[in-house]
């Protein structure tokens, strides 16, 4: 038996030895402290917490009933056996309704006395046990409270008793609105996917995990979770993969789009080829032109799909460099407004505005050049019924704008962030019939990041659009050399 301590209250002198006797004699590992007094007894109780108490209930000064109580007080889970004297039945049911653990009547039966007191200390050890358990499971709870993973705990009634901080911030529910609730009715959607978690028995290693959607506020949020089975419930373990899975779809859209983005070029090459190399057709000079043009166009825009795959990773990547130059943005705008109207359709008038008398800034003018060209080319596309494209420049307080306009499709305001987003295309299923990749204003994006600016959009839907970008840049001065503290007596 474990070593256990016991404490003899009691003024009888003949019992305070007669007990202790018993107690060796008959039962291992057993220390037994004695005192004559309720007073004294408090005393060690308050120093030392005992697996059980005996105690005499006539003492005088504080009797036994009292020191009950005050045992209750002070340690409420220590067995206390009450001895009283023969005949005292009424003062016995009165220990025992005080919380006492037995009465011993006098004169005591040694046997029933051991018996007594063993049930009493081997009580108070699965007493402790519990109360160790009690706060491993606190510990352990506390360390929940940490973890990134959400985790809950499901009792076997249903009832979540256990909510952790991850888990109010990734389904945006407060421990105060599920606990003590039913699962099914605290978490939107966990009753339908409930049985589609899988769980695994303890012990045992855990096995995979499964990835279902609920429906917290009208939002789909997808989680991967599994449980484990305890004997008080399951724990649950999740995490938010909603993002995840928005970039796998969007990513198996692409791979349709790309596909399809890729075969037209190549079937117009190959078609072009092909009659080119018939030795049964006389081509004449016109249409063989014609058909070279076409192959020359078609492979370009072949090139351009796989540049902006290119980009788009070297952007992920994290290798991209800026470069610092002076740009002169009026020649700038003025180029790319050109070469776009060599190539857009003849319905569509580029304008250009604002430029003149703008004195360069510092910036890397090659990627300013990148983003303008794919939202006037963007402009162009989305303007199918032909209108004005204008590509605007301000200098603002704070910087300089690129505005490029058009008269086209129009994006509904709900998709403003969105069609920022890599891949993200309002009609993939090219309802408008134009295509595309997606990554566009993506590369826009990173690359305005990156220039340290900002890129956003307005617009009215069937009414056309307008991209801004804002560059945060010092104009410099108009002439001069690269900086303005350049001494006027060494400028050449
Ligand atoms: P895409 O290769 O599809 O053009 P982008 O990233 O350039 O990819 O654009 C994303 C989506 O934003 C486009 O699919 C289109 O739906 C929408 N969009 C972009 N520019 C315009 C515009 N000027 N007018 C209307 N819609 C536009």
């Amino acid at each position: 038996m474990k070593h256990s301590r016991v404490l003899l209250v009691d003024d009888d002198s003949a019992l305070l030895e007669a007990l202790p006797e018993t107690v060796r004699l008959h039962m291992d590992g057993v220390e037994i402290d004695t005192c004559d007094s309720a007073r004294e007894a408090l005393e060690r109780i308050e120093a030392i917490d005992y697996d059980a108490i005996v105690t005499d209930i006539k003492m005088p000064g504080m009797d036994g009933l009292a020191l009950l109580l005050e045992i209750k007080e002070r340690r409420p889970s220590t067995p206390t056996l009450l001895i009283t004297g023969h005949g005292e039945r009424d003062l016995a049911v009165r220990a025992l309704r005080g919380g006492a653990y037995d009465f011993l009547q006098k004169p005591i039966d040694r046997n029933y006395f051991v018996a007594s007191l063993e049930r009493a200390i081997q009580l108070r050890g699965l007493d402790r046990r519990v109360e160790d358990q009690r706060q491993a499971l606190e510990r352990h709870a506390r360390v929940l409270e940490h973890v990134g993973d959400g985790v809950f705990l499901v009792d076997v009634d249903g009832v979540i008793r256990l909510w952790n901080r991850s888990a109010e911030r990734i389904m945006g529910l407060s421990e105060a609105a599920v606990l003590e609730r039913r699962a099914g009715e605290a978490i939107p959607g966990w009753a339908d996917v409930a049985s589609l978690v899988p769980t695994w028995p303890t012990p045992g290693p855990a096995g995979g995990r499964g990835t279902v959607p609920l429906d917290i506020g009208g939002r789909e949020l997808w989680i991967s979770i599994s449980g484990i089975e305890f004997s008080d419930g399951v724990v649950y373990a999740f995490r938010d993969v909603t993002d995840e899975r928005r970039i796998d779809s969007l990513k198996d859209e692409f791979v349709a789009t790309v596909s399809h983005e890729v075969r037209t070029p190549l079937s117009a090459i190959y078609g072009a080829s092909m009659t080119l190399q018939r030795k049964d057709l006389e081509v004449g000079a016109d249409d063989r032109a014609r058909l070279v043009a076409v192959i020359a166009s078609e492979a370009d825009r072949l090139a351009r799909i796989i540049n902006e795959i290119l980009l788009a990773n070297h952007i992920d990547s994290g290798r991209l460099r800026m470069a610092r130059e002076r740009v002169d943005v009026t020649e700038l705008a003025g180029g790319l407004v050109e070469t776009l109207r060599m190539v857009a359709p003849e319905s569509i008038r580029i304008e250009v505005a604002g430029s003149d008398g703008l004195p360069p800034i510092e910036t890397d003018g090659d990627r300013l050049r990148q983003v303008l060209v794919n939202l006037l080319e963007n402009a162009v596309k989305y303007s199918p019924d032909g209108g004005v494209v204008e590509l605007r420049i301000d200098r603002k307080e704070a910087g300089v704008r690129f505005s490029v306009r058009d008269q086209g499709l129009g994006i509904p305001s709900s998709e403003y962030e969105r069609i920022f987003d890599k891949f993200y295309r309002l009609d993939p299923h090219l309802t408008r019939g134009v295509g595309g990749t997606g990554l566009g204003l993506y590369i826009c994006r990173e690359l305005v990041r990156r220039l340290g600016g900002r890129i956003s959009v307005s617009s009215e839907t069937g009414r056309g659009s307008t991209f801004f970008v804002d560059l945060p840049v010092e104009p410099l001065p108009a002439t001069g050399g690269e900086t303005s503290e350049v001494p006027a007596a060494s400028a050449v």
